[in-house]
Parts: C-alpha cells; structure tokens; sequence
C-alpha cells in the first residue's frame, strides 16, 4: 500500500477529554473517531489493526474445533424474557420497538440467542460437542463510556459458546478455550495474566479472566510471586485471619458521641482499628436490609456479600430508613440485638475477641464483644466477605499478596445448565434419555485488545506495536519522494519486501522528511526503512527499529533478508 493512497489522518492534539494514553494515540495517529460518547469508527490504520486481532483469534477458534457462524445484533425481548433476564439486565440493556411496537435489544452479549437457535436444531449428543463463535458488536449502555475503545458502548466483540453433553466435557470445551486464549494474547504480544474471576451477572460455574498488566487499568488483581494464585480483588477467596486468644471481659455499653465512622470510634475509645467491627449497610431490588461486617481496618467486597443473599441481583446502599426500621441507626450498626436484617459476618471477625462494634443506637457502640458469644449464631450468615489486600496470605501457599492493576481482555466462563435449563434446550444422550446442555461462554473484547496492547506499548514518540498486530509491519520511507531517484529505489524495496509477503507500506507522500518521521514514530510501524541521498551513494539502506530506536545499516543485496530476520525477533 502506498501513503498517497491511504487515509491515515494524523493529529498534534489529542481529544480534550482522553484520559488514557491508549485514547489520545489511538485518536492522535488516525486509529479512531467519535461519533458519540462511547461510539467510534474505526479509520483504515485502525482496522487494519482490528482485522489482525481477528485474524489471531479466528485461527486460533478454529484450532481449537470452532465454527463461524454470525448471529442478529438485534433481538427479541421474548427469549430474554425466557431467560428471565430482561428484567435483570438493567439499564445497560439498549432496547428499542418496531413501527409494531415490539420489543427488541441490542445484544450485549448472545446467550440466550444462541441457546434457542440450538435448541431447535441439535437434538442428539452425536452433534456434540459444539462450538460456535462469532465475531461481531456489541451494544452495552455502559454508565460511564470512557477511555475511548477500552469501555465503549458499541464495541467488537469475539464470542464463542460451547454446548456438551456433559460435564467432563464442558470442562474439556473450557480449557481448549483457556489455552487459545493464552495463545491469542500471546501472539498479540500482550503481557496479561489468567485469574480466576467472578462469574458477575452471567452466573455459573467457574471462570477466569485474561487480564492484560497496566497501571492504568481498571481491574485490581492480587496475585502471588510464590506460587500461580491469581485473582481479581472481586473474587479472591481469603483465608481467616486468626486473633491471639484472649481473656474474655464482659460486653459493655459506652458513649461514643459523634463517633460514627471507624476512624472517629478507634480515636476516641484508643484502641487499635484490627479491634473494630465496621459495618456496611446495602439493599436489594426488593429493599431488604442487608448488613455485612468487617474488621475495622479491612473492605468489604460486595460481590461476595451478594453472593451470600439468595435471590440479590444488585445491592445499592441502604436507605437510612430501612435501617431505623431494622432498630438500628448509620454509623453505629452491630449484629447485637437487631433483627429485621440479612446479616453476614465476615469469617475473620468471628475470630476476635474484645472488639469495638456500634450499639444500634446513636452516639454508643458496645466495647468486649466477642463475636463467638455475642453474636446470635442462628440470625447471622458467616462468610468470606472481606476485600482482598496487599499482604494477605496466599490461599494456596500462605505467602503474602501482591496487588496489581490490570484491563480484563477476555473471559472464559462455564455456564453449566443455567441457559439451557432457562431456556429448554434439550438432546438425547446414548440412553435415549432427554438431557439439558452443559455449555460455556468465551469472550474477547476486540477493541480493548487493541486499546491494550497500546497501554503497554508506547513512549513519548507514539505507539510501538507487536508485529503480528501492526496496521503494518515495515514502513518504507524515502526522505524526498520528490526525487525520482529516491521514489524509484524506495519502489524497488517496496516491491521486494511485498513480494515476500512482508505487509508494509510506502510513504510515497511529498512531505518534509520530519513529518513522516514523526508520523512513522506517532503510528508505530515495528521498522522503518530510509532511503536517503547517502542510500544511494553508498548502497547501504537505514533500517530504525521503532521500539529500541536502534539504527542498523543493511547491504542493498541483504536488505530484505535481514528485515525477514529482524521481523521475526518483533
Ligand atoms: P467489564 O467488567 O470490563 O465491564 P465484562 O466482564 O462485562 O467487562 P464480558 O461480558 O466478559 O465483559 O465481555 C467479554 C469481553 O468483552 C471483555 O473481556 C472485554 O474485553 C470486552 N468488553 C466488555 N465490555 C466492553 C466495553 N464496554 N467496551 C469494550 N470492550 C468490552
Ligand atoms: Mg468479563
């Protein structure tokens, strides 16, 4: 391709309200475009890139057993409806109605789609297992589109689902996709971790998530050197935190005025913060209280508190009337004598002795409490509900914890029979017996992939890509392409480098040398080529590699046989 040809707007500035580096190169070197908050197109350099992603992936699904097939965007609410998820999904579900008034949704995702399209067609586990996957975009209204491609509204997604005829193999469906994936963001040269994940609103078995490493990212993973633990902060399971046993003092009431927060209590009673109980208030859609309790210097994690109440599919912060109702008052809740409340206590904190917690009453907390004997064992849910925290014990080998940040690039998923059970979706087994699907759900977030890839790979200069996934791989550039001598000897390279099925580009465009430099550099080509007017004198040809900045000089015989080596090493 040459540049003269080509549509690669680039820019000085970046857009005003670009947060992320990924964002303002993106839009800076003629990727992107907004049309709409959290909606872009997608310019030739910036496909060509997308289209690249897609190719890993689509070799990489096929590998492991896919089939392509392509799916409606727009769906109808009634087998969402059939799910039960209509009503769940909330107001990031875009829906609209036709000139009949009929309901539809833009889909977010493809379970309930696929799951009734194979229903009626795969009757027998002979078809088994299946996997299918496509391709295509997705509609979220997210509450926030930020970030440019990293969280938009329409975005590419690649999604595959897999159906089996039993457990063994889901589980088999499960790791084929885990080891693609490993092999796709490999060869995107992604630096990314798997870690076990929360199923989130989808539901099921188990999961991970492919977590590309980036401070700027907006998962928070805990992972440990010693040993392969990793897992977002959402789902981390921890360990109890044991307390030294202590003599056990009488529960008290005390004063506390104004004390409503655990810092404000700690202070004013003198003790240290691991001796105080600290309480977080939620409620459901149906306005149940819940109440989870942490010790004092630990989070609560509210996933895990959702996953203990039957039937939660969000929790919001209480209303302070629900908890006068419950008999007890903000900033000074304890399990201690309320009874209208779901109440979890985290495990750790069935291990204290001695602590601070509120009094349910204003201005009071109760002082000794020990949780073991002061708490009604019968009234309250004891679980793991704390946030995980750098320093925690490994739950596999003890170790302490590290945390880093990171952006979710895609996730595997075992869904069991929840869709197929919600939705029907039946097959004979070798009995003759009618049995629901076991199936899974995989995904890949097209767009974010690329957005992450340019996270970790930039400098002040632009975006410095991997060579599998570069709009192009070699760009090559004669100084003075008003020079026909230059033009010609550049052509020349040009040709040879295409015909080794090199995919490179020609920066033909009669522009100062500077400015397709910087272009080159903004754009991030892995290598590229000069020719000069010392080129032709000397017969030596300039080739920069983007990410060291080194410049090596090649024989005019050689050139293409070093770029083919030096390729491979990007
Ligand atoms: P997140 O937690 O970041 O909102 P998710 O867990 O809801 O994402 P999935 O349903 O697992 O997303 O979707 C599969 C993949 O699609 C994600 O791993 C991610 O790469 C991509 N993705 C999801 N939401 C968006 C979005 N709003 N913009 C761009 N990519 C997205
Ligand atoms: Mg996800």
């Amino acid at each position: 391709m040459k540049a003269t040809q080509l549509y690669a707007p680039t820019l000085r500035e970046s857009p005003a309200e670009a947060e992320l580096i990924s964002h303002k190169l993106m839009f800076r070197a003629g990727f992107i475009r907004k049309a709409a908050g959290g909606i872009y197109s997608y310019l030739p350099l910036g496909w060509r890139t997308m289209k690249k992603i897609m190719q890993i992936i689509r070799e990489e699904m096929d590998s492991a057993g896919g089939q392509e097939i392509m799916m409606p965007i727009v769906q109808p609410a009634e087998i969402w409806q059939e799910s039960g998820r209509w009503a769940v999904y909330g107001p990031e579900m875009m829906r609209l109605k036709d000139r009949h008034g009929r309901e539809f949704a833009l889909g977010p995702t493809h379970e309930e789609m696929i799951t009734t399209l194979i229903r009626d067609e795969v009757k027998s586990y002979k078809q088994l297992p299946l996997l299918l996957y496509q391709i295509q975009n997705k509609y979220r209204d997210e509450r926030r589109p930020r970030f440019g491609l990293m969280r938009s509204r329409e975005f590419v997604m690649k999604d595959l689902y897999s159906f089996d005829k039993d457990v063994d193999g889901m589980n088999i469906s499960y790791q084929k996709m885990y080891d693609a994936y490993d092999r796709i963001f490999k060869r995107c040269g992604l630096k990314f971790r798997p870690v076990e994940a929360d199923n989130g609103a989808i539901g099921g078995g188990h999961s991970h998530e492919f977590t590309a490493l980036a401070s700027s990212g907006e998962s928070s993973i805990a992972y440990c050197e010693n040993c392969d633990f990793a897992a977002s902060d959402e789902k981390a399971e921890l360990k109890i935190i044991k307390s030294a046993p202590e003599e056990l003092k009488p529960l008290e009431k005390v004063q506390t005025p104004a004390c409503h927060t655990i810092e404000l209590v700690k202070n004013f009673l003198n003790v240290p913060i691991e001796k105080t109980i600290k309480a977080v208030a939620f409620m459901d859609d149906d306005e149940r209280l819940i109440l989870a309790f942490v010790r004092g210097d630990h989070d609560v994690n509210e996933i895990k508190v959702m996953n203990c109440v039957e039937g939660a599919n969000h929790l919001y912060m209480a209303e302070e009337k629900l908890i006068n109702a419950a008999g007890s008052c903000a900033g000074f809740m304890s399990p201690i004598g309320i009874s209208d409340a779901i109440i979890i206590v985290d495990a750790t904190v069935m291990e204290m002795y001695n602590a601070v917690a509120g009094a349910n009453e204003i201005d009071a907390h109760f002082i000794n409490v020990t949780p073991k004997r002061d708490f009604n064992a019968e009234k309250i849910i004891v679980a793991d509900i704390r946030m995980v925290q750098e320093g925690d014990p490994c739950p596999k080998c003890g170790k302490p914890l590290k945390m880093t940040r990171g952006i979710e690039v895609g996730q595997v998923f075992t869904l069991g029979k929840k869709y197929s059970e919600a939705l029907n979706a039946k097959f004979l087994d070798e009995d003759g017996k009618e049995r629901f699907f076991e199936m899974g759900c995989y995904g890949i977030g097209v767009g974010r992939t690329m957005a992450a890839a340019i996270e970790q790979n930039n400098d002040a200069d632009g975006i410095i890509w991997n060579k599998n996934i570069a709009p192009f791989e070699v760009v090559v550039v004669p100084v003075n392409a008003k020079d026909d001598k230059q033009l010609a000897y550049a052509e020349e390279i040009y040709n040879e480098l295409a015909k080794s099925g090199v995919d490179v580009l020609l920066d033909d465009r009669k522009e100062r040398a500077g400015v397709k430099f910087k272009d080159c550099d903004l754009i991030g080509y892995p290598l590229r080529v000069t020719i000069s007017p010392k080129t032709l004198e000397s017969g030596n040809v300039e080739v920069k590699i983007r990410r060291s900045g080194e410049f090596m000089n090649f024989a005019r015989a050689e050139v293409v046989k070093n770029i083919l080596e030096l390729l491979k090493t990007l």
